[in-house]
């Protein structure tokens, strides 16, 4: 193993982030310069690397800082994510815990969560322009399934601030994860988390505070012949079942929709991200199941382009 510290003379933090960006390169760490910087401004206690003023980059390390980071790239060495090797990480304006094999939040995910406020402000809106002029504030129900770290249900409780939020996920490991990033952030008032796998369930366990205005999901979506193709740092650190959606992706989708009328209010909505296969699959498969009164309302495309995010509502009686 390379040792940083080793080396002779002062070492400050532009040295080694150089230094570890070509000892990954070297050893074929996918973004070895982003991998290094985070983990020297973690070990400084900074979010970015440009965020460290011009006198820290030059000031020297201590040896302890030297042999933290150390530590923390020799486990980026083996492939580690990143977001476990610092064990924290952002999503939207939370900064969360992370810790192995719980899914890492993706970037495009933050998305949903704004397709979530659009769809409440506009209801809200709705309800006061109509004849029946209602100032209420809503509270909202919402349902979660699949919450992994609880980033969604998080941001989601943040950001409307009346809300109430069920959180369930089938595996403890993400239901205990959940659980110590809803206590850092003293959000425990207003959530559920329940460890619980949606495909043996009853809709009934899910009711406790009535039925749902919204049901948010990334459910895992990735078509199994797909699940090889996977980076070595999703493949060895992660839970595959947050991701592989078993032979069309659509297992835990179908699942969802299936459960999805007993839980919404009328006029309630599922927010799904999705593989950009499934918008079609899905439109064809409600076609084929007119009896769960569920209409695609619409298709969302994710930053790059791809469509990423449906829409789907519950008709009204
Ligand atoms: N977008 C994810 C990935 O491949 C898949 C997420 C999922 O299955 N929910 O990294």
């Amino acid at each position: 193993r390379q040792s940083c510290s080793a080396r002779p003379g002062l070492v400050t933090a532009i040295d080694v982030v150089g230094y570890w960006q070509k000892v990954f390169e070297t050893n074929g760490i996918p973004e070895a310069r982003e991998s290094s910087e985070y983990i020297v401004s973690f070990v400084l206690g900074a979010k970015t690397f440009q965020s460290l003023n011009s006198e820290k980059l030059r000031t020297p390390l201590t040896a302890v800082q030297q042999e933290q980071i150390q530590q923390l790239c020799h486990r980026r060495l083996e492939r580690m994510p990143v977001q476990y090797v610092l064990g924290e990480w952002d999503f939207q304006d939370l900064t969360l815990k992370m810790k192995p094999p719980v899914f890492i939040p993706r970037p495009e995910t933050e998305d949903l969560i704004s397709l979530v406020l659009e769809e409440e402000s506009r209801k809200h809106k709705e309800k006061n322009s109509g004849l029946c002029f209602s100032v209420a504030v809503p509270h909202p129900v919402i349902l979660e399934i699949g919450c992994g770290s609880g980033a969604i249900a998080l941001s989601l409780l943040c950001k409307l601030p009346q809300s109430r939020v069920i959180a369930v996920d089938k595996e403890e490991a993400a239901v205990d994860l959940t659980k110590e990033n809803v206590h850092r952030l003293q959000l425990q008032d207003r959530i559920h988390i329940l460890h619980h796998n949606v495909s043996y369930s009853s809709a009934k366990q899910l009711l406790l505070w009535g039925p749902m205005d919204f049901i948010v999901s990334n459910p895992p979506y990735v078509f199994h012949e797909d699940m090889a193709s996977l980076d070595a740092e999703i493949l060895r650190y992660e839970d595959l079942g947050a991701l592989d959606g078993g032979a069309d992706g659509m297992r835990v989708i179908k699942t969802i929709l299936a459960l999805a009328p007993s839980l919404l209010k009328d006029s309630g909505s599922v927010f799904l991200e999705v593989d950009p296969r499934h918008p079609d699959m899905v439109e064809n498969w409600l076609q084929a199941h007119p009896d769960l009164l569920l209409t695609l309302r619409a298709v969302h495309k994710d930053f790059c382009g791809k469509p990423r995010f449906l829409h789907i509502q519950k008709q009204s009686r």
